[in-house]
């Protein structure tokens, strides 16, 4: 869990740089978006701890195309609740932030030879919005998605993430959000962690502290632990995205960690 001491040093290197974070966030539950809990309290500390964005670019898990990289253009992106079976006031939140679309264009350029192109049907989902009101709760922040082309193979994920990093330069907050463990199937509320999601979380963190992202997309090398603790991979591939955003001089700071339902990694990273 993030300490209001680690929040405060995170909040003096932020100060310091004169580029913009990079954010990868689990989200977990979407009763996360409208329950105090551990991880929505993080989520609002972080919020007050990081610079102000010209704008976020926002790689949810929840919006997943074939054989492209679809950049949302709207103007006033919809709130999109793409969930079954929960609460009457989940479904009736809005995050009325407006969209950034010369922003998006131009990240549709800076994706060609990616397969990216402009989409004007997608909005926020809840990978988005259920985390972006406790960062921004005034959703006065200019907000835009980018969708995960799951056709392709997990060392793409870092490409486009490397290839997006230089909107960090222009006052641009990159935010993933996903899980970096993810099984719904296997969940079991109140009967602690599965060993093997607390193995990859593990793994996954140690992994991206060494800076070693050859591993942590090598799907052969991860083999049947990856396969456990994503049976699809759209949860891990915004972390990917994230990490491919970094670089040697950025600095790693973990929050929310916790194993939640048994299989469902909160654990969070900034990297600043
Ligand atoms: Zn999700």
């Amino acid at each position: 869990m993030a300490t209001a001491q680690s929040l405060q040093g995170l909040k003096d290197s932020l100060r310091a740089s004169d580029r913009m974070p990079l954010v990868f966030l689990g989200h977990g539950s979407p009763m996360n978006a409208i329950e105090d809990t551990a991880y929505s309290r993080g989520w609002t500390e972080l919020g007050r701890a990081l610079p102000r964005p010209q704008a976020v670019l926002v790689v949810s898990a929840h919006w997943m195309t074939q054989r492209s990289t679809l950049v949302n253009v709207s103007a006033l992106p919809r709130t999109i609740h793409d969930f079954y079976g929960f609460p009457p006031e989940l479904y009736a939140q809005q995050y009325p932030a407006p969209g950034a679309p010369d922003l998006a264009r131009d990240v549709v350029s800076l994706l060609a030879s990616h397969h990216a192109a402009g989409d004007d049907t997608w909005g926020l989902d809840h990978g988005a919005w259920s985390v972006l009101k406790f960062l921004y709760p005034d959703a006065d922040v200019p907000v835009f998605q980018l969708s995960i082309d799951m056709t392709q193979d997990l060392p793409h994920h870092l490409e486009i993430g490397a290839a997006l990093a230089a909107l960090r330069h222009r006052g641009v907050l990159i935010l993933g959000s996903g899980n970096v463990v993810h099984n719904l199937r296997a969940m079991r509320p109140g009967a602690g962690p599965h060993d093997w999601a607390v193995e990859f979380d593990t793994l996954f963190a140690e992994r991206l502290k060494a800076r070693d992202h050859a591993a942590i997309s090598d799907r052969a090398g991860l083999g049947q632990l990856l396969a456990v603790a994503h049976p699809s991979l759209d949860h891990y591939i915004p972390a990917l995205t994230v990490a491919g955003a970094s670089d040697e001089a950025d600095r790693l700071v973990f929050m929310n960690e916790g194993i939640d339902l048994g299989s469902v990694s909160m654990r969070s990273f900034i990297y600043c």
